[in-house]
């Protein structure tokens, strides 16, 4: 077995509230120990990591793969006009244009700082076992751990989102009609099939399954996607009251809030995670709790697309898990987890009344970037002690963001910014070395990131013309719907 000992560096501490020298010594793919500096350790080859900050690597609570060739795609969208132009910003993908959005995304985690993610990823008009295996691989050939989750749904946008398509005009009624998902059975057996032959977990690229949206999934394909999660012991993580115009359709469609709904179809569970959550009620927060879900803040996202804030802190108080995550790059449009955490420490400060208590703390911060988010995956990380997996990032204490070094929590998350990030080593093997992703060749990717925009942009151009058309409409509708969900029932942060 491997043995390294990474000698002379700042470690922070597992209450983040600190950073002392310590030495550490990696057996295999896990931390064996935590050293005073300079002990001896035999038969170890030692890294000097003197001038370094070492934090455990930081975890993706929520992306998207296939968003990572849109960034940039889009200026004023909310989620629906999102929504609208989904179809021409993530059209038209063959298997390379998967495994190169995958990839994309994959190594801007890794330079980033993150160690691992929850893709939710979207293949059109189905998952399939190739698209979802070469997806895998991405995540294989750079080193990022991940729970690769298929998402899915049943109904389209348009279907989904109540009185939209009458309330479109011809012909654009008729367009948006005749627009479908592939059948819930087709889409679960994919899952099934991939699931039951999946050969990535070892590699640390686990297979989970994602619902997307309530509205978007008629109940039977939602309890579908529950009994393969229970089946194959998948992670599922479903976009919940992520903008209020779904927050009103929830309540129009089922007279009862979204995640109630779920709840009562029995998708609420251990293995069940909430991305956004930004219009759950203290009732949700406490359904979530009981049943051990967890919530993935993600409020880059939530701010770029006008959501809100999610309540971050009394989904803590109410106990439930909650991490951060930076979203897609359609909607965030980087994969920048120091980002993630800096504006979740500000946007805790902004709910009226709000006091310090209710203010998210650095050291607090870092956690739920660490080991909050490395529990929606499931993972035994984000946290440097002995016994969890070496996923570990180096950060140097030359660059201009240390100069000086006085508070490592508060500089994490007011001052880091990724580019301090010099070595990241995920389960005892080095992924990037002073700055340089081993196992992929960036130049070679940057090319064939440009073309396959280019050769997208002309494929999807009609498509964009006529989203671009309705997105007006659209826009329109989903606001008086929003209006439906009543302030009254908005939780407050206290
Ligand atoms: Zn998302």
């Amino acid at each position: 077995m491997t043995r390294i000992l990474l000698t002379g560096a700042h470690v922070l501490a597992s209450d983040a509230l600190s950073a002392p020298f310590a030495d550490i010594l990696v057996e295999g793919d896990r931390i064996a120990a935590l050293l005073p500096p300079g002990t001896a350790v035999e038969d170890a080859a030692r890294h000097d990591a003197s001038r370094r900050l070492i934090i455990p690597g930081l975890v993706n609570g929520h992306t998207h793969g296939h968003g990572a060739l849109s960034k940039g795609a889009g200026d004023k969208w909310d989620l629906a006009l999102l929504l609208t132009h989904a179809p021409w910003i993530s059209g038209g993908r063959g298997l390379e244009e998967k495994r190169l959005s995958t990839t994309l995304n994959a190594v801007e985690m890794l330079k980033k700082g993150c160690t691992a993610g929850f893709d939710l990823a979207f293949e059109f008009p189905a998952p399939s076992v190739e698209g979802l295996n070469v997806m895998a691989e991405a995540y294989r050939a750079v080193g990022l751990r991940a729970v690769l989750a298929p998402m899915v749904a049943d109904l389209t946008f348009f279907q989904a989102t109540p009185g939209l398509i009458a309330a479109l005009p011809e012909p654009h009624r008729s367009r948006a009609a005749g627009m479908s998902m592939a059948k819930a059975d087709a889409i679960l057996q994919s899952i099934h099939d991939a699931a039951r032959d999946w050969s990535h977990a070892v590699h640390g690229v686990r297979l989970g399954v994602a619902p997307t949206i309530p509205l978007h999934c008629s109940d039977e394909f939602m309890t579908g996607c529950r009994d393969l999660s229970e089946r194959f012991d998948l992670p599922m993580q479903t976009h919940v009251a992520e903008a209020r115009y779904q927050a009103g359709g929830g309540e129009e469609r089922y007279g009862t809030t979204l995640l109630a709904h779920m709840d009562s179809l029995g998708l609420i569970g251990p293995r069940f995670s909430v991305a956004h959550g930004v219009w759950l009620t203290e009732d949700d927060l406490a359904t979530l709790a009981t049943r051990g879900g967890g919530l993935s803040h993600n409020p880059g996202a939530n701010m770029r697309l006008a959501s809100g804030i999610a309540p971050a802190r009394a989904a803590i108080r109410a106990g439930v898990t909650v991490g951060i995550g930076t979203d897609g790059s359609s909607s965030s449009d980087n994969q920048n987890m120091f980002e993630s955490m800096r504006l979740a420490a500000f946007a805790s400060r902004l709910w009226d009344g709000a006091t310090e208590d209710d203010w998210l703390g650095t050291a607090e911060t870092v956690r739920l970037a660490t080991e909050g988010s490395a529990r929606l995956l499931g993972l035994e990380s984000g946290v440097i002690a002995a016994g969890k997996l070496a996923d570990l990032v180096l950060l140097d204490l030359d660059h201009i963001n240390w100069s000086p070094l006085n508070n490592a929590a508060n500089q994490l998350v007011w001052t880091e910014d990724g580019s301090a990030v010099r070595d990241v080593m995920i389960g005892g093997d080095w992924k990037l070395r002073d700055r340089r992703v081993l196992g992929v060749d960036e130049a070679a990717l940057a090319g064939q990131a440009q073309e396959a925009a280019e050769r997208l942009a002309a494929l999807n151009a009609p498509t964009r013309e006529w989203c671009e058309t309705i997105a007006p409409m659209v826009a329109c509708h989903c606001r008086a719907l929003a209006g439906r969900f009543t302030r009254a029932k908005r939780l407050l942060a206290q």
